[in-house]
C-alpha cells in the first residue's frame, strides 16, 4: 500500500490575514482519508482554532520548516512565497488562492520549485465545483460584512420605527454588482429593515433580485448581458451601455443612503460605476462600501484599505472582509479545499490523482513539471 499524504497546513502571513486553511473537521476527515496532517503552530488562532483543538483532531503541530518536510500537499489560504516552502518534495500540490494574474514571479517561483500550484480561485463554475468554490464561499460573507460595516458607519437607523417621538424613515440601500457578494448584501440589507434596490448587466439577475424583496433597477434602452453571461461572468460593456447606466446611476443614487459596489469583470479591472460628481450628489452622511476596491474600484476615488470621506459620504475601500469574519470564512474555505481534494481521493494510491483532461484540473493547475501548464498564464 502507498505511503500515506502528507498533508501541511501554513500559518498565513499575509498582513490583515486571519483566515486558515483547514479546520479540526477536514483535519480529521483528511485522516479518514489515509493522510496525515502537520498544521504550523499557531495557524488557527487567527480563527479561533487553537494547536490543542487541530492536535485532538488527529494533527500534528509544528513549526513551519518541519510542517513542510516531505510534505505532498500544502494547504495556504493565500499563496506563499515560494522561498519560504522550502523541505515539500518535488511535485508536492499547492493549495490555496494564488492569485496568479497579479503574483506571477510567485507562479514561476512555484514552477522552479517543482511544485504543482493550483489555484482554487480559478474553479470552474460548473455544478460538480460549487462545493470547492472559494470565490463564492467568501463573497457571501463579504457581502454580508459590507452591509454590517455600512450600517455601523451610518449615523441613522435602518429600519423604519414609529415611535412616541416620531417616525423615523428606513434606509435606502442601492447594490450594484448582483454576483454572490450582491445578492447576500441584498437579503442583509433587508433583513436589517432597508429599502433596497439593485442593479447588474446580467438580465439573469432581475429575478433574483425581486425575489429577495427588492426592486431591480436596469438599462432598459441598451441590451446588457442575455441571461448568466459567459460561464456566470460579466464582460465589459459597450460605450452606449456604459453610457446609459450612467444616466440611469445619476438619477437613482442621489435618493440613495447607502450603497454597496460589487462589480466584477475577470481579468480586468472593475468598472467604474460612480463618478465622483455622482457621490457629491448622495445625502451628507451616506457611506459607500466598494467591494472590488482591490480590483481597482467601482467608485472614483475609493482607495483599497482605506475609509474616506468626499462630499460628506463616507466611502469605504473594503479588503480582504472576509477575513473579518474568520471563523466562519475558514470553516467555509477549509471545506471548499477538503471537497476538491476528496473529490479526486484515489483509495489505493491514498492520495487525490489528477487528471490532466479534467475541466477541474484543467482550471486551475498552475504548474507543474516545472513549467506553467495553465492556458490562462500562458496566453
Ligand atoms: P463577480 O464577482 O464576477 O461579479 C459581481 C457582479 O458584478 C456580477 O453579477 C456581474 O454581472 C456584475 N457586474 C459586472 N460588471 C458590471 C457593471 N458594469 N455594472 C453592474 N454590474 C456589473 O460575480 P460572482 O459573484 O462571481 O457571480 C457571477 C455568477 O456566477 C452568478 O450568477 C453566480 O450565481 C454564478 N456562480 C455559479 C457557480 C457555479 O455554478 N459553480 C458558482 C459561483 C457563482
Amino acid at each position: 500500500m502507498a505511503a500515506p499524504t502528507r498533508i501541511a497546513v501554513l500559518k498565513e502571513s499575509a498582513k490583515g490575514e486571519a483566515r486558515v486553511a483547514a479546520i479540526p473537521e477536514t483535519v480529521k476527515k483528511f485522516i479518514a482519508l489515509g493522510a496525515e496532517v502537520a498544521v504550523e503552530s499557531g495557524a488557527g488562532l487567527g480563527a479561533a482554532v487553537s494547536d490543542a483543538q487541530f492536535e485532538a483532531a488527529g494533527a500534528t503541530i509544528a513549526p513551519r520548516k518541519n510542517a513542510l518536510e516531505g510534505a505532498d500537499i500544502i494547504l495556504a489560504v493565500n499563496g506563499p512565497d515560494p522561498a519560504d516552502l522550502a523541505g515539500a518534495k518535488a511535485g508536492a500540490l499547492l493549495v490555496g488562492a494564488l492569485d496568479p494574474l497579479r503574483r506571477r514571479e510567485a507562479i514561476d517561483g512555484y514552477a522552479a520549485a517543482g511544485l504543482e500550484a493550483l489555484a482554487m480561485e480559478w474553479m470552474p463554475r460548473i455544478t460538480r465545483a460549487q462545493s470547492m468554490d472559494i470565490l463564492s464561499s467568501q463573497s457571501n460573507l463579504a457581502g454580508y460584512k459590507a452591509v454590517v460595516d455600512a450600517a455601523a458607519r451610518y449615523g441613522r437607523a435602518f429600519p423604519m420605527m414609529m415611535t412616541a417621538a416620531g417616525t423615523i424613515s428606513a434606509a435606502k440601500v442601492f447594490v450594484m454588482g448582483v454576483g454572490v457578494a450582491g445578492l447576500q448584501a441584498i437579503a442583509t440589507a433587508r433583513r436589517l429593515g432597508a429599502q433596497v434596490s439593485a442593479t447588474d448587466v446580467r438580465s439573469a439577475t432581475k429575478e433574483q433580485i425581486q425575489s429577495l424583496g427588492a426592486k431591480p433597477v436596469f438599462v432598459e434602452n441598451v441590451v446588457g448581458i442575455e441571461g448568466e453571461g459567459a460561464g456566470g461572468y460579466a464582460g465589459e460593456m459597450s460605450d452606449e451601455y456604459k453610457a446609459a447606466q450612467a444616466e440611469l446611476v445619476s438619477a437613482h443614487i442621489a435618493k440613495q443612503d447607502i450603497v454597496i459596489t460589487t462589480a466584477l469583470i475577470p481579468g480586468r479591472p472593475a468598472p467604474r460605476l460612480i463618478s465622483d460628481a455622482q457621490l457629491a450628489t448622495m445625502p451628507p452622511g451616506s457611506v459607500v462600501v466598494d467591494l472590488a476596491a482591490e480590483a481597482g474600484g467601482n467608485v472614483e476615488g475609493c482607495v483599497a484599505g482605506e475609509v474616506v470621506v468626499r462630499h460628506g459620504v463616507t466611502v469605504v475601500g473594503a479588503s480582504n472582509l472576509a477575513a473579518s469574519l474568520a471563523t466562519d470564512a475558514s470553516a467555509l474555505f477549509a471545506r471548499n479545499l477538503y471537497n476538491f481534494l476528496s473529490a479526486f481521493w484515489d483509495k489505493e494510491e491514498r492520495a487525490p490523482v489528477l487528471p490532466d483532461d479534467d475541466e477541474i484540473v484543467k482550471g486551475i493547475r498552475l504548474t507543474k513539471g516545472g513549467r506553467i501548464v495553465s492556458e490562462r498564464l500562458a496566453g
